[in-house]
């Protein structure tokens, strides 16, 4: 039998299916009292709604507030099969995990380069950056076991390098007293690219951009611009922002589409900048540092030197590759589509940068050296400002959760847990058979309260303490 669920599928997407199966169903809330696609009254045409639906922001809204709840009905597998859409940090421990409570998964991942998401590293000629997220701390004990594994495996290590706070004029004040911080050796993205070296039970599809996910005869079947992606027990939505929301516009999860809706993301301006010399740390700072959080500057709030941070001392002779990133504040007033920056936009933002560079160490306005080589990015959708605060979200009637960074704040810790946390959760849902969907019912509705923290994340035990970091120099010195 064909049909088409007008809906969920393009008019012109027929499918066939054997008649005998209702497998999921809809439910459809009081104020649209009908039930527009199940398998047992399958071959009446739906009534479709005339003018189609663009995808525009307030035409995504009406979607995502407009359809209807799929209910899945059908047993479960005895050899369920996740799809994880999204490769950051957050999807790929959620597949990890999974694989350890012995359930197979897929992930999904647009990355051209290679998985990791927000742990991007870009290689230019030898000229290594990190281009989003710098280093991570850990204080969460789950988390903990997980880097003393990386650790003896090699793929991170911590590192020693100064870090502090950079005020404008080049007073710079290190924390002499931070918890560990740990980086990637060969940059993010190699950590990315190892975590699942060992995998047995993961497949991995990438690049590919998963544009719809539809559910149907008890499964999730998903596609990347009409091309069928598979079909899978329970999906799991690893990655936010315009993306998701538009994936979850018409899905038939009206609670999980409306959680990420609730989701507030800042921009954040990136500028790669590769020296021939040092920078000029020495002025008025108190030591060369590695990296340091920069106060007072609207378009500077972090710089860290990636050829100290993963090369040390072998780095003699090597271009000096710096990563500066802007405010929010000022990543939100030079906003400009991310995929298609204009040039002179470029241009201004890499000029700015690099004044407030200047502005940052105390040199003299027009001295800072020019770079051999810039590059400047947008991280349209850089870090959550608001957040759940629970570790995972999961609709048992939909057979589908979230994770991420926002749910639990801004970081790679934060990510990494809310994988992990969704990844057991999934697991017991699916060892449980799925007969009692409303015990597994998680953060569908918890409200979303404003985060706090630095410009680049949330680093618990790293916040500034000026005072007592003053004091500690004196007293040292
Ligand atoms: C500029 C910047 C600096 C940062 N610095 C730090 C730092 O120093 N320390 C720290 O701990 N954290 C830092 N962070 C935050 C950290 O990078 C994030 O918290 C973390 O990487 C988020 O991981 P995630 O898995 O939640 O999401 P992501 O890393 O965003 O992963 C989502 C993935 O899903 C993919 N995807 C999206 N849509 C689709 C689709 N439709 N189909 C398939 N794949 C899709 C994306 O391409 C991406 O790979 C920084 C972030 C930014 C932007």
């Amino acid at each position: 039998m064909f049909i088409a669920c007008n809906h969920l599928f393009p008019s012109s997407f027929l499918i066939h299916f054997p008649s005998k199966h209702s497998n999921f169903t809809f439910f459809t809330p009081p104020t649209t009292s009908k039930t527009l696609c199940s398998s047992t009254n399958a071959p009446k045409k739906p009534t479709r709604r005339k003018s189609s639906y663009g995808s525009s922001r307030k035409s995504v809204l009406r979607k995502t507030f407009k359809q209807e709840q799929v209910t899945f009905t059908a047993p479960l597998s005895d050899d369920p099969l996740v799809a994880i859409i999204g490769g950051g940090m957050s999807g790929l421990l959620c597949a990890l995990q999974l694989e350890k409570r012995g359930v197979r998964s897929t992930v999904f991942d647009t990355g051209v380069h290679g998985l990791g998401g927000r742990m991007g590293t870009r290689d230019i000629d030898g000229m290594v950056f990190d281009h989003a997220a710098q280093f991570f701390t850990v204080s969460n004990s789950m988390f903990r076991e997980l880097v003393d594994e990386w650790s003896q495996k090699g793929f991170v290590r911590q590192s020693q390098g100064v870090i502090g706070e950079l005020e404008a004029g080049g007073h710079f004040v290190p924390f002499l007293s931070s918890p560990s911080r740990y980086i990637a050796v060969n940059g993010m993205r190699t950590l990315a690219d190892s975590l699942l070296s060992e995998s047995s039970m993961i497949e991995v599809v990438r690049p590919c951009w998963i544009s719809a996910i539809e559910p149907y005869n008890g499964m999730w079947h998903l596609s990347e611009n009409g091309k069928h992606r598979g079909q899978f027990d329970a999906t799991v939505i690893a990655h936010n922002g315009k993306c998701a929301n538009r994936l979850l516009s018409s899905s038939g999860l009206p609670l999980i589409a409306r959680q990420m809706k609730r989701l507030e993301l800042s921009s954040i301006w990136a500028l790669l900048a590769a020296f021939e010399d040092p920078l000029p740390l020495l002025g008025k700072t108190v030591a060369p540092f590695e990296g340091a959080f920069v106060k007072g500057i609207d378009s500077v709030s972090w710089m860290g030197n990636n050829t100290q941070k993963l090369f040390g001392s072998q780095n003699v002779g090597q271009p000096h590759c710096w990563t500066f990133f802007s405010t929010g504040s000022f990543g939100k007033r030079n906003k400009v589509p991310q995929e298609n920056i204009p040039s002179a936009t470029a241009e201004k933002v890499k000029q700015l940068m690099l004044t407030g560079v200047e502005e940052a160490l105390g040199l003299e306005t027009g001295s800072l050296k020019k770079p051999m080589y810039t590059r400047v990015q947008l991280w349209g959708a850089a870090l959550p400002t608001n957040t759940p605060d629970i570790p995972c979200i999961f609709d048992p009637l939909g057979r589908t959760g979230i994770c991420g960074d926002w749910l639990l704040g801004s970081s790679l810790e934060a990510a990494a847990i809310s994988g992990l946390s969704l990844a057991n959760h999934i697991a017991d849902f699916l060892k449980s058979g799925g007969s009692r969907p409303d015990e597994f019912a998680v953060g569908l509705h918890k409200d979303f309260h404003p985060l706090q923290g630095h410009d680049i994340g949330q680093f618990p035990g790293l916040e500034s303490n000026k005072d007592i970091c003053e004091a500690e120099v004196q007293l040292r010195a």
